[in-house]
């Protein structure tokens, strides 16, 4: 467990290094009921640092079920004016947004796919506008986590559930510098090595990413137009800066959707909705999916790739070595902020605005154009093996290794 003065350096991380809430700020605190205390912590923070209001977004996982269980489809698949009115208002009020992502991975085990794939349909359909504030860092944002007992239960099955959480807080604690004397200072110390690699990718502007392993992974991911690396901090629209996902190890960028080529084979399961999807491969020809198997999860990876036309590109490759605290850790934490940071990971769907040079002022055709993918889906999954090697192939046909054996060699 983490002591009281750990806990507010973890609060003022959220505020300060992640959403970097300014000075008469509204923020918007997204949390589990469950970890109502924690983001009581982060709202007194966010006063003591100027905010001028804060709203929160209670979620309950557990209600979420229920209803799943109990709704029709057709209620599940309406969404309030009023849900519509609040999003408008975060807009145009230019909140920052914290989210507190925690909650049992396994939640929604035994719901009906067919309802769960219509409701989580609707409700991004309902969020498309906010997303794109927050996908184009119109809205600075932050996501962090902290356990509940459900997770750590699922990450130490073997714990009884206090030992267990007690487990989890400390693997987060180290994980997020919170055992190092100054963790705004580390974190700084620690962005500013990211930002050095994602130069130097920037300075090379490499036409392909070409991954290898020994598990049959051999793929040439292209690379958008005129892309570029983003590590750790970004710029909001407002040019304040602000570290979207605490932790952070990933260096990212966009794929170009029509030159990828190749099989992937997955390194970590990858938990979707609560359906835990394992032992795949993805075969692509010319940026697009078209063959894959999973030993686990079939339907849900099957659910996944047939939610519309663009999820069946990538939009987003990521780069993180093995060596990364959360890699280092070995402990499989079933949650995407987490899992995605302990190894390289590709994403099916949407690709972000802001990884293509000039994106927040282009059209959605312009960024088609340019190979940028667009999909209502965003989802993760991590292909980083301890023993991938990752080069970089120039548009003169230039090599250049970025990775070898799973680590940065740049
Ligand atoms: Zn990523
Ligand atoms: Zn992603």
């Amino acid at each position: 467990m983490l002591n009281q003065k750990q806990l507010q350096n973890f609060a003022e991380l959220a505020v300060r290094v992640g959403a970097n809430m300014q000075k008469g700020q509204e923020v918007v605190i997204r949390c589990d009921v469950q970890c109502a205390e924690f983001a009581h912590l982060i709202a007194e923070k966010a006063y003591r640092f100027g905010a001028k209001f804060v709203h929160m977004q209670w979620r309950d996982e557990v209600l979420g079920r229920i209803n799943m269980l109990g709704a029709s489809k057709e209620a599940l698949t309406e969404v309030p004016e009023y849900l519509l009115a609040q999003n408008k208002y975060y807009i145009e009020h230019k909140v920052c947004l914290i989210s507190i992502s925690a909650g049992d991975p396994n939640i929604m085990k035994g719901c009906d796919p067919d309802k769960m794939k219509a409701s989580s349909l609707a409700s991004m359909q309902a969020n498309k506008e906010f997303r794109a504030a927050t996908m184009s860092n119109l809205l600075r944002w932050t996501i962090v986590s902290i356990p509940t007992r459900a997770w750590a239960k699922q990450v130490f099955p073997d714990a009884d559930p206090e030992e267990a959480a007690d487990k989890m807080w400390n693997a987060i604690g180290h994980i997020m510098r919170l055992d190092t004397d100054d963790p705004t200072e580390a974190w700084r110390r620690h962005i500013d090595t990211l930002h050095r690699r994602a130069a130097f990718l920037n300075e090379h502007n490499f036409e392909y990413i070409h991954l290898t392993n020994r598990r049959g992974t051999d793929l040439r991911v292209g690379l958008a137009t005129d892309h570029q690396w983003i590590a750790a901090e970004e710029l909001g629209q407002d040019g304040i800066p602000f570290t979207a996902n605490m932790p952070t190890e990933e260096i990212f960028t966009a794929p170009h959707n029509r030159k990828i080529d190749g099989k992937v084979v997955n390194a970590l399961p990858l938990v979707n909705n609560g359906n835990v999807i394992d032992d795949f491969e993805i075969t692509f020809e010319a940026g697009r999916v078209v063959d894959y198997k999973a030993k686990v999860g079939y339907e849900a990876l099957k659910n996944i790739l047939t939610t519309d036309e663009g999820v069946l590109s990538l939009g987003e490759i990521a780069l993180i070595g093995k060596h990364s605290p959360i890699a280092e850790s070995g402990i499989l934490f079933y949650n995407t902020l987490f899992d995605e940071n302990a190894s390289c990971h590709l994403a099916f769907g949407a690709s972000y605005p802001t990884t293509v040079k000039g994106g927040n002022d282009m059209t959605e055709r312009q960024l088609a154009e340019h190979g940028m993918n667009q999909s209502l889906q965003h989802v993760d999954f991590m292909v980083g093996t301890k023993d991938i090697d990752i080069d970089g192939i120039g548009y003169d046909g230039s090599v250049v290794a970025l990775f070898r054996d799973g680590e940065w060699v740049i």
